[in-house]
């Protein structure tokens, strides 16, 4: 059976690109802070009173600041495969931006294979399915070495 056309979980937060997904944030023209999600009113920044910010990609590595385990099925909206499997949560760094960005890790990795500072790079995975579309949401996976 081929496989079902891909479609974003959540409109808006990322591109569709398998190869080289990016995450869609913006950035205040006044002071260069980065949003992710995007922020689209006002710059969030205290010391700043523009109003005046563009859409960008964000960077598609970053390093692990942070890492836990989720243990227990989340509560709904939350969607996860049956039976539940815990599965490892990051936040990651993106030094260009100066944003930590908090996502599941890839599949099959667990907080074991992780450490503080190691190198990660925003892939998609597969949320869930219906009878149309295979969802994908983004995460975060160890940079492979050999190919970094
Ligand atoms: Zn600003």
């Amino acid at each position: 059976m081929p496989d079902k056309p891909h479609a974003p979980a959540v409109e808006g937060l990322f591109t569709m690109d398998a190869d080289e997904p990016h995450l869609l944030g913006t950035q205040c023209r006044g002071c260069g802070t980065y949003f992710f999600p995007a922020e689209t009113t006002f710059c969030r920044n205290p010391s700043c009173e523009q109003a005046d910010l563009q859409a960008v990609k964000l960077s598609r590595r970053g390093t692990v600041w942070s890492y836990t385990s989720a243990n227990y099925k989340p509560p709904p909206p939350f969607v996860s495969k049956e039976p539940f499997e815990p599965f490892a949560i990051a936040a990651v760094t993106l030094e260009a931006e100066g944003i930590t960005i908090l996502g599941q890790v890839a599949d099959g990795i667990g907080v074991d294979a992780l450490k503080t500072g190691m190198p990660m790079e925003l892939v998609l995975r597969e949320l869930y399915e219906d009878e149309d579309h295979t969802y994908l949401t983004w995460s975060w996976k160890p940079v492979d070495e050999g190919t970094a």
